[in-house]
């Protein structure tokens, strides 16, 4: 299997709640190593072109304004099929729905606060990884 990189975003319910290192826990404790790492505050153009794929859909004022609502953990995961390692770590979008011992079902609260974000494909981790971090703050 490939190793690959994904983007993760530690959401702000999770920095709100003290849980970077339980969270960061499960994603270590899954194979994945955590090769750069910095907490920052989205501003709201920065959300807004994060999830522009989302534009049009009912929920992206809400989804905006969660992800600013506080520091974010902003991450890059490096590992085998880390893509989708890291999406099984992550667990269902709703955290009703996701299996025990993941990200969202152990530490979410709700569908718009579930705690971590993770890319979807590689084309879009390679994106959202120069998004937010420079060649030299990934150090694998
Ligand atoms: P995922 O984060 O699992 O890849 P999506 O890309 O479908 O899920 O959605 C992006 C984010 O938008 C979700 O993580 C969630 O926080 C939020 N979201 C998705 N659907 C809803 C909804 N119906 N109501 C509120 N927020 C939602």
């Amino acid at each position: 299997m490939a190793i690959e990189r994904t983007f993760s975003i530690l959401k702000p319910d999770a920095t709100r709640r003290n849980l970077t290192g339980a969270i960061n826990a499960l994603i270590e404790k899954a194979g994945l190593r955590i090769v750069a790492q910095k907490r920052v505050q989205m501003t709201r153009a920065q959300a807004e072109t994060f999830y522009a794929v989302h534009k049009e859909r009912p929920f992206f004022g809400e989804l905006v304004g969660t992800m600013i609502a506080g520091p974010v953990v902003v991450q890059v995961l490096e590992g085998e099929d880390a893509i989708k390692t890291y999406r099984g770590v992550l667990g269902a979008t709703d955290p009703a729905k996701a299996d025990p011992g993941t990200i969202r079902k152990e530490h979410a609260l709700s569908v718009g606060e579930n705690s971590a974000h993770g890319s979807d494909a590689l084309d879009t981790a390679a994106i959202e990884i120069a998004q937010w971090f420079s060649g030299n703050e990934i150090v694998g």
